[in-house]
């Protein structure tokens, strides 16, 4: 049986909407008691104007979303962030 599983969140997932399609889905799986642990990454974003690079971990912040905070353009560019991934996963024998 699977005990617990840990994913890894970048920008573009909401952890509840998971949660709950997770909670769902397991019914009836070998991971049907796992607990589901999630974290949320780093963002990184850089400016094309400025070239400054911006980190965040506020997924829901506007500040980030669309622009720079050090010169205000809006040229950003996403670099990393956008991954989910499966991190760890516990088995019980
Ligand atoms: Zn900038």
């Amino acid at each position: 049986m699977v005990s617990r599983v840990r994913v890894i969140f970048g920008r573009g997932v909401v952890p509840e909407l998971f949660r709950t399609a997770f909670h769902s889905y397991k019914k009836g799986t070998i991971a049907d008691r796992a607990r589901l642990e999630i974290k949320i990454t780093r963002v990184k974003f850089r400016c094309l104007r400025c070239g400054k690079e911006i980190k965040t971990r506020d997924i829901s912040s506007p500040d980030f979303s669309h622009s720079c905070p050090f010169c205000g353009s809006k040229e950003v560019e996403l670099q990393s962030g956008r991954d989910l991934y499966l991190e760890k996963l516990e088995l019980e024998t």
